[in-house]
C-alpha cells in the first residue's frame, strides 16, 4: 500500500528497510542471502533455553537484563554498567540514533548532519528518517574502502560498520581511534557497528571493545545473529561508557522496558560465555571464506577482500549481469543478495555457508559461466 488516510505525516514519509528473503521452507534451498551463520548455535545455548522454559514465563523478564549483561561484562572484562542488551542489534541501533544524534524537529538552526558511508548497511538512512536526524553519506574509495580521513571533520556524529556491509572491508584500529578522538573534541558520539567483527582475521583490525575506556564517546554495537548463530532469537548488546549506556536505557524505558524475554536472556548469556565453541565456528567460516574468495577469483570474479562472513563479488563481465546471476542462481535453489543501487548494481553479496554449500554454489557458478562461454 502506498498511503492510507489514517497514516500520520511521519508514517507517510518513511521508506522502510526491506530485509532479504526468508523462504517459507528452507528445504532444498541454499540460503546465502542474509549473512546467517551456517552452523548451529552452541549446545549450551539450547540447553539454557530448555532450562528457562518453565513456569517462570508467567513473570515478566528482568528489565535490566542482568544475566546477559554480567556475561558480556565478564567475557570482555568490563563493568555490567558498561553493557546494554537488546532485542537484536537493529533495535539497539534504532535506540542509539534517538539517544545520541540530534534531530531536526526543534526548529532552527538545524543540527549538524551525522556521517556514514554512502555504501553501507541500508538501515542507517531508515533510522535517520524515522528520527528526523539529518545525515550525509560519504563516498567510498574506488576499491570500496571507507576513507577514514573524511570523518575527521565537524559533524553531528558518525556511524560505521566495521567490517562494512555489504563490502566486507574493514578499517584499521588506528583509523577508528582517530575518528573517535576527533568526535570527542565536540562531544559527539561514534557508533561502531561490529556485527561482523568475529570474522575478521586482520591483526591490525579487530574489535575496539578493549579500547572503550579510552573513548567515552565510542558505542560498540554487537549482534548475536551472526557470530553466535542466533538470528532467530533476536539478541544483541552494546558496550560503552556508563553515560552512553544510561542514554540507551532512557530511550528503551520510554518505549518498552522488557525488550528481551526470559528465554533470550538465558540463551544470550550462555552464548557469550561459550567462546570455545564460537571461536571454532568463526575460524571455520574464515577459512571457507578465504578459500572460496580464491576459487571465485580464479573463475574470473572480482572479489573484494572480505573480513566478514560474506563476500562482495562482481561476476566476470563476459557472463550474465549481476541481476541475471541472482535470478539464475535462484532457479537452482541458491539464494544470494543483489542491491539495485548506483555503484554496486554490478555486484552480488554472497554469505559464507558450509564448505558443502559453497561447493554447490561454486559448481553452479562454473555451470553458468560454462553455459555462457
Ligand atoms: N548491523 C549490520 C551491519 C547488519 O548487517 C545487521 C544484519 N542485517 C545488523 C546490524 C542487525 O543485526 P540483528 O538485528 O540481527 O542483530
Amino acid at each position: 500500500m502506498k498511503n492510507s488516510a489514517y497514516w500520520s505525516k511521519l508514517t507517510n514519509s518513511l521508506s522502510p528497510y526491506i530485509p532479504g528473503e526468508q523462504p517459507k521452507s528452507t528445504e532444498k534451498i541454499i540460503k546465502l542471502n542474509t549473512n546467517e551463520n551456517p552452523y548451529p548455535p552452541s549446545p549450551k545455548v539450547i540447553e539454557a533455553i530448555k532450562n528457562a522454559a518453565d513456569e517462570k514465563l508467567k513473570l515478566y523478564p528482568d528489565p535490566a537484563c542482568t544475566v546477559f549483561r554480567e556475561a558480556v561484562a565478564s567475557r570482555y572484562n568490563l563493568k555490567p554498567e558498561q553493557v546494554f542488551c537488546g532485542n537484536g542489534s537493529d533495535e539497539i541501533l534504532a535506540f542509539a540514533f534517538a539517544a545520541f544524534f540530534e534531530n531536526a524537529s526543534g526548529g532552527l538552526p538545524h543540527p549538524q548532519s551525522i556521517l556514514f558511508p554512502a555504501i553501507t548497511y541500508s538501515f542507517y538512512p531508515v533510522y535517520a528518517s524515522l528520527w528526523n536526524v539529518p545525515y550525509k553519506s560519504l563516498p567510498l574509495a574506488k576499491d570500496f574502502s571507507v576513507n577514514s580521513e573524511d570523518y575527521l571533520q565537524d559533524s553531528g556524529g558518525v556511524i560505521i560498520p566495521n567490517p562494512n556491509a555489504p563490502t566486507g572491508r574493514a578499517l584499521k584500529r588506528k583509523e577508528l581511534t582517530d575518528i573517535a578522538s576527533r568526535l570527542e573534541k565536540t562531544k559527539k558520539v561514534f557508533i561502531l557497528d561490529e556485527a561482523y567483527i568475529a570474522f575478521n582475521d586482520d591483526p591490525d583490525s579487530g574489535s575496539m571493545i578493549p579500547f572503550i575506556n579510552e573513548h567515552p564517546n565510542l558505542l560498540i554495537v554487537r549482534t548475536l545473529s551472526k557470530e553466535a548463530s542466533l538470528a532467530g532469537l533476536r539478541s544483541g548488546f552494546a558496550v560503552g561508557s556508563t553515560g552512553l549506556i544510561e542514554g540507551l536505557c532512557r530511550i528503551r524505558d520510554s518505549f518498552n522496558s522488557y525488550t528481551m524475554d526470559r528465554l533470550a536472556l538465558a540463551a544470550s548469556a550462555a552464548a557469550v560465555l561459550d567462546t570455545a565453541y564460537y571461536d571454532e565456528t568463526s575460524r571455520r567460516i574464515i577459512s571457507t571464506r578465504n578459500r572460496f574468495s580464491k576459487a571465485l577469483t580464479e573463475l574470473g570474479f572480482s572479489v573484494i577482500p572480505s573480513q566478514a562472513n560474506f563476500i562482495f563479488i562482481m561476476p566476470p563481465p563476459s557472463s550474465l549481469s549481476a541481476a541475471k546471476w541472482l535470478v539464475t542462481l535462484r532457479e537452482k535453489g541458491i539464494l544470494i543478495r543483489h542491491f539495485n543501487k548506483p555503484d554496486i548494481e554490478n555486484y552480488l553479496r554472497v554469505s559464507i555457508g558450509t564448505d558443502g554449500e559453497m561447493n554447490i554454489f561454486l559448481n553452479a557458478c562454473k555451470g553458468i559461466i560454462g553455459r555462457k562461454a
